[in-house]
């Protein structure tokens, strides 16, 4: 199929003529058609299949005519992070610039009375992440009834990084008769009722099996026994060894991503760090730098680095082992991707068998082994390729509430704060986020017998609680610890569950 079988108008087919793509990516093949029928639309894909432009280039067409009224956008696209939120509305540049379509971003970190100005004028897309959207709302600086498109991307990311509540209260307020268009990388329960009770008989479209990697990407795993140091030289064996052009370096944890970038500093590699405490200009001039080919390695944390389009990425490094299986398709999904060779090295230690199970479940084959030099491996705790984690299941004690976070009721930021020890996961204060309202639990991926070596889970602690400002600090915790939305009972919990 070619572009101009897909029903776009001319000046649309020129710029992505312009942007040098040939021919349609399946996501846009099987998308577009729909969306300029102005049908609702689930899409399941992964950031690297063109999923952007699938939205973006209809978009621009259904947009073209009318006009925009003063702080009333006519559209809205939902991103989890700043740096995903950027890199839309980069896409709109791009592909709208035969188009005098008017933008704003909002979102957090940068000047809020640019982006006051901006509403004010009138926008036709409106690109935010949930947080500063609902800031500006209740600062009256926005009215949400014009907005008769409405975009949800990435929606597992916004689950896992609780922004779900924000995102129903959004939906809550914009016109019922609109077009939905629902995109997420993988497809548990959870999503699958949001995306019931977001959208009108929508059309689905899956152009990869979720929570399949791309198989463009080589895919290799190296056991070191011994501790992070080992992982460490091992990561910088591995480095010198492949012929890296540029990657990034993933570790679960911010604190992590300072240390290893230290390290990888003072042995003289060209290295940036990346992750959601940076401040953020200095994350866009980072990501910027990086793109630009200033530095080899880029050490960073999930937060900051899920969706960004690094097209010239040789390599994808896991240093830690993610805790979330689906995690690690979106890591190595940075590099293969539009069809290109990619690489991805997963560095385990014996203590991350059990993440690595998990993993090893979702993908529903094993991680072909290898070894870096210099480096001891270890054997057994091989996970099986039939699933993931074990069940677990915590007794509750006499002294606790019925409800109390357990490891399975928990949402999975405070299952991984657990698991990380006493810092709080990237993804509790990396992103532009509002404070305190926690996701449902997610759907554990397929699980596995236990790994043989399978460490004991650490002791749970309670959550971490989100940074609020004082105003919006509650006197006192939340008094029903059994419901993990706290006052706020998301709207499609209440709905009855079809079986999946
Ligand atoms: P996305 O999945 O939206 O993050 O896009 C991944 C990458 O694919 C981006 O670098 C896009 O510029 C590129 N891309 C999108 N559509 C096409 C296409 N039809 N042909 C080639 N590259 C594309």
């Amino acid at each position: 199929m070619k572009f101009t079988d897909l029903g776009l108008s001319p000046e649309v087919l020129k710029a992505v003529d312009e942007a040098g793509y040939t021919k349609p990516t399946p996501i846009q093949e099987k998308a577009i058609p729909y969306v300029l029928m102005g049908r609702d639309l689930l899409g399941c894909a992964q950031t690297g299949t063109g999923k952007t432009a699938s939205f973006t280039l209809p978009m621009i067409d259904i947009l073209a005519s009318g006009r925009a009224r003063a702080r009333m956008p006519r559209s809205l696209i939902l991103e989890p992070t700043r740096e995903l939120a950027a890199q839309v509305a980069e896409s709109f540049e791009v592909y709208g610039k035969y188009n005098a379509l008017s933008k704003a971003l909002l979102i957090g970190g940068s000047s809020i009375t640019e982006q006051e100005r901006k509403l004010e004028r009138g926008v036709d897309v409106l690109i935010a992440t949930p947080g500063r959207l609902l800031d500006l709302f209740e600062r009256g600086r926005i009215l949400l009834a014009g907005v008769k498109i409405l975009v949800i991307d990435e929606s597992d990311r916004m689950l896992d990084m609780g922004f779900i509540p924000d995102v129903e209260r959004i939906v809550g307020l914009l016109p019922k008769i609109r077009q939905t268009m629902f995109f997420s990388a993988t497809m548990p329960p959870e999503i699958r009722l949001l995306a019931d009770a977001f959208l009108m008989n929508p059309k689905e479209v899956a152009v990869d099996p979720p929570s399949s990697a791309a198989d463009t990407v080589v895919q290799s795993l190296v056991k070191i026994a011994g501790e992070r140091k080992d992982k460490r030289a091992a990561l910088r064996a591995l480095v010198r060894a492949e012929a890296v052009k540029s990657a990034l370096v993933f570790c679960n944890r911010k604190r992590d991503v300072d240390i290893l970038f230290r390290s990888l500093k003072k042995h003289d590699f060209s290295v940036a760090a990346l992750h959601g405490d940076m401040a953020q200009p200095v994350r866009t001039d980072t990501l910027a730098r990086f793109k630009n080919g200033e530095f080899q390695l880029l050490v960073c944390s999930d937060v900051a680095a899920r969706g960004l389009d690094l097209p010239e990425m040789s390599h994808v490094f896991n240093f830690d082992v993610p805790i979330h299986a689906e995690d690690y398709v979106h890591r190595i999904g940075r590099t293969g991707r539009a069809g290109r060779a990619g690489r991805s090295i997963t560095l385990a230690l014996p203590e991350e068998a059990r993440a690595l199970a998990a993993i090893v479940g979702l993908l529903g084959h094993p991680i072909p082994e290898m070894t870096a030099d210099g480096v001891a491996g270890w054997t057994g705790g091989d996970p099986s390729p039939r699933g993931g984690r074990r069940r677990r299941t915590r007794k509750r004690t006499s002294d606790q509430p019925r409800g109390t976070p357990t490891a399975r009721n928990v949402a999975p930021e405070t299952a991984q704060s657990r698991s990380a020890g006493t810092q709080a996961p990237e993804s509790r204060n990396g992103a532009d986020r509002r404070p305190a309202k926690t996701a449902p639990t997610r759907a554990e991926p397929r699980r596995a017998e236990p790994a043989r070596a399978a460490p004991k889970e650490p002791a749970l602690r309670e959550r971490t609680p989100v940074e609020r400002t004082p105003k919006e600090r509650p006197a006192a915790a939340p008094s029903r610890p059994s419901e993990p939305f706290g006052e706020h009972t998301p709207a499609f919990l209440l709905r009855p569950v079809d079986p999946v």
